[in-house]
This record gives C-alpha cells, structure tokens and sequence, in this order.
C-alpha cells in the first residue's frame, strides 16, 4: 500500500483537494497509522501558523483567487492523472509546484510575524529614548539657567559676612575635575592698575606645575566671575589660587599669592 505524500495530506490539511481526492485520503487515513499522525503533525504546523500570524483582513476576493489559483493548478493535475491520491513521478513535481505557494505564504506570514516583534521592539527602543533625551534637554536648561545667572553682568554678587568687621577680599571655585569644568567668583578684590590683571591658577594634585585658569578684573564693587575657562579634563586640583600679574597673563603665577584655597 502506497502511502499518502505529504504534499497531498497539506493539502488536504488545507482543504483544497477535491471532494473525490477528500474522500480517498479519508479512506487511507481510516486504515493508516503512519500517515494519520503525519497529518497531525502537519495539521499542527498549519495551525502554529495560523495562531501565530496576526490576523489582517485581506483585500476583497484576495481569498478566493488565491485558492482558485491553487485549485486550477491542482485540477490540471488531475486531468493527467485520473485514477488517485497516489504519488507517481509527474504527480508529486505538480504537486510540489501547487504546494510552493503555500510555503511561501506561510513564510510570508512568519515573517510579518518576526518583522511585527521588531517592529514593536524598535517603537520601545524608541520610547525610552525619547524619555532620556528629555530629561538630558531638562538637565541642559537648568544648568544653562544657573550658568547665566552667575555669569551675568547684571547679576549682583553679594558677599555675607559678620557683622561690623571690614570686607576682605574672598573667592569661590566651584570645580568638576572630570569635565575640566571651573567656575569661579571673586568679592571684594581690590583695584588693579591699568597694565596688571587678576589670573586664576588650578593647581594639580600631582604636583605638576599651577594651571593657568583665566584673567579677570573686578568691577567697582570689587567683584569678578571667571565662568567655564579652557582647562584640560580629568585633573584632580590640590587647590586654587589667584595672583595679580601683568595685562595679559602669565604662564607661571608671580607671588605674592593673593587668593588661595585648598580641595
Ligand atoms: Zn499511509
């Protein structure tokens, strides 16, 4: 006894065989172990498919030609094989050629499935972008808020002090080493002469030599910011200090000291 192809029990799975070729593939499977438990396992897949997919409607009358195309190449294989379900030679190359389309829309199907996973793991991806680009434009507009209110001409630096006691002169650096990042305010500095500058100094806590931080001049209340200088990143200060040098800065800070405060 010949058994039943697998092509043949897909079709049948799918119910595109005629009602004749319905009735003897029932016949075999009634007598057939083997080929019931192929049809199980295909009947299985078909529905894995089927589950797995997610359902879009098709376009009006898509259905229908897409099995009447099947049904047409099934029919003409038919006409030169009269008499069964079996499988000769030319029969099964027919019906492999039938069974192509099915496997491609099965592969179409599994893909749009995959392609839909993507899709939603992209929309994800971008969500929680969007969330941390939002808090990084928060961050950067309050820092940009701080930045300018130091840094502005017309803001008024006021120095605290106790009372009844003459104001001395007093810096503040506020430094992030990671990021070369320095801002500093001076209050209360005295006058300089034409031809001399204020010059702020990082020194590293290596011991290398004082880094020249920025030049500065107080207004006539005596206060000054030096806001963001060029500095290089990543070095870790022992302390800072100010000088008073000629109008144009120096490399190297000429004592005396006249500002210094340790990390
Ligand atoms: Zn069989």
């Amino acid at each position: 006894m010949h058994h039943i192809s697998p092509e043949d029990l897909a079709l049948y799975a799918m119910q595109v065989v005629t009602p004749e070729e319905s009735a003897a593939v029932r016949l075999h499977l009634h007598r057939c172990d083997p080929c019931r438990k192929e049809l199980a396992s295909l009947s299985g897949d078909l529905a894995f498919v089927a589950l797995s997919a997610d359902q879009q409607p098709l376009p009006a009358g898509a259905r229908d030609r897409f099995f009447s195309k099947l049904q047409a190449s099934a029919g003409a294989d038919r006409e030169r094989n009269q008499a069964s379900v079996v499988t000769n030679a030319s029969r099964r190359a027919n019906t492999v050629a039938t069974w192509v389309p099915w496997l491609a829309a099965a592969a179409l199907l599994i893909l749009s499935v995959s392609l839909g996973f993507e899709v939603q793991r992209l929309k994800v991806e971008l969500q929680s972008r969007a969330a941390s680009s939002a808090r990084q434009i928060a961050a950067a507009a309050r820092a940009q808020q701080v930045l300018e209110v130091l840094s502005a001409p017309a803001a008024q630096h006021v120095l605290l002090t106790a009372a009844k006691t003459s104001p001395v002169p007093t810096g503040r650096a506020v430094y992030l080493p990671a990021r070369g990042g320095l801002i500093f305010q001076g209050n209360n500095l005295a006058r300089l002469a034409e031809d001399k500058t204020y010059e702020l100094w990082v020194i590293p806590a290596s011991g290398s030599a004082p880094i020249p931080a920025g030049l500065f001049r107080p207004d006539a209340a005596g206060n000054a910011t030096v806001v963001l200088p060029p500095l290089p990143v990543g070095v870790p200060a022992k302390a800072f200090g100010v000088t008073i040098e000629r109008a144009g800065g120096s490399t190297t800070p000429t004592a005396p000291i006249i500002l210094s405060g340790a990390v």
